[in-house]
This record gives C-alpha cells, structure tokens and sequence, in this order.
C-alpha cells in the first residue's frame, strides 16, 4: 500500500510564500543602514525576495552556488535570506566580528561564489579580497546613491539589480534535502566549522520553534530579533515570523541601549538576545526611568542567563522571560524554558529556580545525558553528565569532513554538560572543557558566575580551575567591576550563601575586560591565556 498524501517538499520558499499571501500587510519596521527607520511589508518583502532570486540568476548563479551575505538585521536583509535558496543557491551567513583570517578561511573553504554586503561593511570585505580568489561579484546592499567609493572595482548595487528585475519570477524548485544555508561555528578551538541547513531541516526547525510551549509565536505578535540574523542561524527567527505572519522590527546595526529602546518602542511585543545585551538595556531603563509598556516576552540564550536578569524582567517590567539554549550545531533550537502545568503550579520563587534551566525540548528534538563512558544518566535533576542530541535540525556530518560528527547510533555530542529533571527540564552547568574539576568533584563555572553578577557592582565574571597540586584544580573568580568596584567580601559572602565551602573560589582578579568570541561569549581559552601572561598564581 502506498500513502495517498501528496509530496509537498519543504522548503524555505514556501514560508516567504505564506505570509506574502496570508499576512500581505503586516509592517515589518526596520533602521536602515542608510539613517532612517524605514516599514515595509510581507508583501513588499516577498516581491524583492523575487526580484533578487531573479537578478542572480541573471548574474550567472547555478543551483548550489554560495553566496556570502555580511549584513545587519534589515528588512532588506530580510529579502536576500529568501532570495539565495529561491534562486536555488546556498545563504552563507557571515559575522563581521570574525577576524579576518577567519572569514578568509570560511568563505574560501565555503567556496562562495558572491558577496553581499552592506555598504559600512565593505572596508572589512577591502581588506581580505586580495585573498578571495573565487568570489566573482560583489553586491553592496544598499541604493545607488549610498554606493561607496571601494578599491574593489565592478561592485554592483543591489537596488539597481532588483529595480532592472519584472514581477513574476518562479522560485527554483527541488528536493527538500538540498542545502539551503550554511552557518560556521564560532571556532574556539581549531577551525571554524561549517553547519549546512537543509531546506526541510530550517522549516522543520521553524515549526518546532514556532509551537506554543516553545517561542509560542504568533501573527499577534511584533518581533524583534536583536540577535544577529548571522548567529546560529539568526535563531530562525526569519523563518519563524513569516511562518506565523509575525510583525517584524528589525534593529539595524544599532545595538546600543538607547537604539534598541528606540526600536522596542515601535510595539515590539517579543524580542531575543544573549543575555549581555539585556543586561545593558536593563541598567539604561532604571538609570532613565523608563518602561517597556508593550513588551511582553524575551527569549535569553546564547549564554547562560543570570537570576537576577530573569527576576528584574518578570517583577519590575512585567515580561516574561523565556530561557533557551541551542547551538549553531542545533539550527540551534535545543530548549525553551516554558512553563509545563506542573510547573504553573508552583510558588512564583520555585518556578525562578526552573528559570535556572534552560527549559524542555520541542518534538523533532531528542536529547540524553551520559557518564564519559556513554552509559545513560537518569533524569532526576541532580545527576550531571554530558549532553547529547538528535534531531530533524541537528547536525550529522560538518561541512567537507571527512567523517560523521555523530556516534553509531546518530547522537551528537553537544559539548556541554548537564542534568535533567524528571519534567525534562534542563540545566546547563558548564561547556564540558570549562567545567572545574576538584578533588575528583565538579563545580559548575555556570553557577559560581551567575551568582557573581547578581552583586549590583558586578558587571560580568568568568570562573576558571586553575590546576592545583593537591585538587587537581581549584576555581577562580575574574571579575569586571561596574561603575563602583565592589567590595570582595560581599561577593564572597553572596557566594557562601549558596555553593559548599570546597566549591568557593580560591580567590578572586579584577580585570578591566574579559576576552570575548566573535559571537558574544566568554572566551575561557583567552582569558587562560592572558591569566599565564600575567603569570598568574593561585594564592597559597
Ligand atoms: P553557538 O553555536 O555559538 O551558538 O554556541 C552554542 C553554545 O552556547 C552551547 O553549546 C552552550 O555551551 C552555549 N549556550 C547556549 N545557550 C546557553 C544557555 N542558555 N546557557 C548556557 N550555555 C548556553
């Protein structure tokens, strides 16, 4: 017997194809690159989508090619996410916080055969063309009068393109398994390496996204997504909110507190970001005394999400505060921390400790905890282990290796450890490489961290085992002060109050910064470095 459903390959086209005609006028607001903040549509946005596919074809792209796009969040943006894979190429999604021999090495490794740009990029594109033998154009993403003075010769402008392109244009057709989109892990250790989305992983993925216990997004809502469309897959949100007909505000380049606030004031009903950059936002409402009357829901990961930040959103704005964790590995959806009924049964201060965890897993997402030797670990909320996934949108094999990047049995090892509660409530305690091993015991970075930032004078803290004759490896604070610096033995007797005494750092360092990635995230290995740098010792 056969099924008698018909095929209906999943792809991104379909989605851009929805909104455009289920939600033609819903305003999608964006700060443009040019100044302004300009309201376009779904419409609008379908019609340039169209447009571009077209007028890349006209330039010579062939199914599969890549094309590389270094862009803000704009609603133009927007246009080209949809216009690559429509056109039947590949979207590879570029940081320009990358250092340069990292983007030269994954745009030549991803063979891209375009460029876009915007135009207040370009400079970073000038300084590594010399080593980018393949690329053949260069779109700059902007209006012929906003078109920059380059060495690059032959640039083209992406206005003109789409202006010269009729209406009508089909969408390249094809299996759903073909590659859609490419994005590269950030490459703490090593090279980068590349994440290839499939068509039917990216909708798939959006739909788990999308489920009410997880983003629970909707055509009521107003989004606006603060996180990079060049981070771990823009964390869907450009397929999510087309998917539902979502309202879109897209932030531009302008990530300061004062432009985001700008931007929120535009009826943003839901918005998402690491945590850092909610940390900012939060001291510029209390030193200005402001509110955020529409916001209704944010959804913090990327990074672990202190207490203190979920505790101020929820009690004194009064949005909600939806804790996820993924990776660019995940598409990246692994959980979302939404509130199951056994949850909703709590006492407001134990449903805070849940918002500790990174949350549940949707359906199409299946996740374990195991000892080093791959034997399972029960979930009972206590036992911590390493994190393994599987899934509709999880990786198998990274981009030209040579072997899978899963184990026999399709699992991938997330790299971070974890425990579980019997609700399948998650929580993160550490990447493995970072957890601080002592006495044979493991104390959580995570933990000793969020603790930390909760003193008012803390503006962001990193814990380290630094290795120890007699416990293998004793943990440290480093710590950066806020505007006053504060005082060690508040911090140490913040810390008493929650973590036994052999889990207490050994001490605590002031540093002016704390090394960063390319992507946001503390980077232990940096900071190692610059601590041996200083030669530094533990205190005896
Ligand atoms: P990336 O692929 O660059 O987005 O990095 C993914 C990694 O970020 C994960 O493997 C985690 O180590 C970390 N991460 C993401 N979300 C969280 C979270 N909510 N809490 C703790 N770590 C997180």
């Amino acid at each position: 017997m056969q099924a008698s459903m018909q095929e209906f390959p999943l792809r991104v086209s379909e989605i851009i194809d929805h909104a455009a005609l289920l939600h033609p006028d819903r305003p999608v607001f964006g700060r443009s690159i040019e100044g302004p903040i300009l309201e376009t549509s779904w419409r609008e946005i379908h019609r340039d989508a169209k447009k571009f596919a077209a007028a890349l074809i006209g330039l010579g792209l062939k199914k599969g090619d890549v094309v590389g796009v270094m862009a803000w969040n704009t609603p133009r943006h927007l246009s080209v996410w949809y216009g690559i894979p429509g056109a039947g190429g590949i979207n590879h999604t570029l940081n320009p916080r990358l250092f340069a021999d990292q983007l030269v090495y994954i745009i030549n490794h991803a063979q891209d055969r375009f460029l876009m740009v915007d135009f207040d990029l370009l400079p970073v594109i000038e300084t590594i063309i010399d080593q980018l033998p393949l690329i053949e154009k260069i779109i700059v993403m902007t209006d012929r009068n906003h078109m920059p003075d380059s060495k690059i010769p032959d640039l083209l402008c992406y206005e003109d393109l789409i202006a010269a392109q009729p209406n009508g244009f089909d969408w390249v057709q094809g299996d759903e398994h073909e590659p859609c989109g490419i994005c590269y892990t950030s490459g703490t250790t090593g090279d980068p390496k590349g994440v290839v989305y499939s068509h039917r992983s990216n909708v798939l993925h959006a739909m788990a996204n999308c489920a009410a216990d997880m983003m629970g997004l909707s055509s009521n809502d107003r989004i606006m997504p603060v996180v990079p469309l060049f981070h771990a897959n823009g964390w869907s949100i450009a397929y999510s909110a087309p998917m539902v007909g979502a309202s879109v505000v897209m932030p531009g380049r302008d990530m300061t507190p004062q432009g985001l606030f700008e931007m929120l004031e535009l009826g943003v009903t839901f918005t998402a970001a690491v945590p850092t950059i909610w940390m900012q936002l939060l001291q510029y409402l209390e030193q200005n005394n402001l509110t955020l009357p529409s916001l209704e829901k944010v959804i913090i990961g990327g990074a672990s999400c202190p207490r203190s930040v979920v505790e101020m959103f929820q009690n004194k704005y009064g949005v909600q505060v939806l804790h996820a964790w993924g990776m660019t590995e995940m598409s990246p959806l692994g959980t979302i921390c939404s509130f199951k009924p056994e949850i909703m049964e709590m006492a407001p201060d134990n449903r805070l400790d849940i918002q500790e965890t990174v949350g549940h897993a949707p359906f199409s997402v299946s996740l374990k905890i195991t000892d080093d030797t791959g034997n399972d670990l029960p979930w009972d909320g206590k036992t911590q282990g390493r994190l393994w996934a599987k899934g509709a949108a999880v990786v198998k094999r990274y981009l030209k290796q040579e072997h899978d990047a899963v184990d026999v049995k399709g699992w991938f090892d997330t790299g971070d450890m974890a425990s579980i509660t019997s609700h399948g409530y998650v929580r993160i305690t550490d990447r493995s490489k970072d957890v601080i091993k002592s006495g044979g015991e493991w104390i959580s970075s995570i933990a000793l961290e969020n603790c930390a930032v909760a003193h008012p004078d803390v503006a962001e803290a990193a814990a380290i085992g630094i290795p120890h004759p007699k416990w293998g490896e004793r943990p440290i604070l480093v710590i950066v002060a806020g505007e006053t610096r504060p005082d060690i033995s508040e911090i140490m007797a913040l810390m008493a109050a929650k973590f036994a005494k052999w889990q207490l750092p050994d001490d605590i360092v002031f540093m002016a910064k704390i090394p960063h990635t390319a992507t946001g995230k503390i980077s232990k290995l940096l900071l190692r470095k610059k601590l041996a740098a200083q030669n530094y010792m533990l205190p005896v």
